[in-house]
């Protein structure tokens, strides 16, 4: 099946200025910005600046300076944001939701970057 972008997205509307947002970081391929409604003290988004809807769509349909990029990016903001935890920070945790059985809200690539408070186990019991 192939993958269905939809243009009218939030974010897709945030990359083309229509919504503003607080951004933590911009690249040539990459935005990252703070989540609107934020679980923990550190809660970013890391988008490509594509159209894709999801991790796999990404990593089978983005160039190679895309991908790398994306993944250098969120990189510089551990790094920016002191949360590297082989250099003294406190860790953090990444969440890239797809699709219906990850309740993806936004139909638009992105990487939670979330820190800032203990965030348990990966998974609340079923
Ligand atoms: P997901 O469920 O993984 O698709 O997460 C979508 C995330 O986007 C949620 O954490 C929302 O709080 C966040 N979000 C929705 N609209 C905005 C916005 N305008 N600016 C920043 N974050 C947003």
């Amino acid at each position: 099946m192939a993958y269905s972008y939809d243009p009218q997205n939030i974010f897709a509307r945030i990359l083309r200025g229509e919504i503003p947002n607080n951004t933590v970081m911009e690249t040539e391929h990459t935005l990252a910005f703070a989540d609107i409604f934020p679980q923990a003290p550190v809660h970013v988004l890391v988008i490509p600046k594509g159209p894709y809807v999801c991790a796999d769509h990404f990593g089978l349909a983005a160039t190679d300076a895309e991908i790398v990029d994306f993944n250098r990016t969120i990189a510089k903001i551990c790094a920016q944001l002191d949360l590297q935890p082989g250099e003294g920070g406190q860790g953090y945790r990444t969440i890239s939701n797809a699709g219906d059985v990850a309740a993806q809200e936004v139909p638009h690539y992105h990487v939670h970057i979330l820190s800032g408070r203990p965030l348990g186990r990966m998974l609340q019991p079923a």
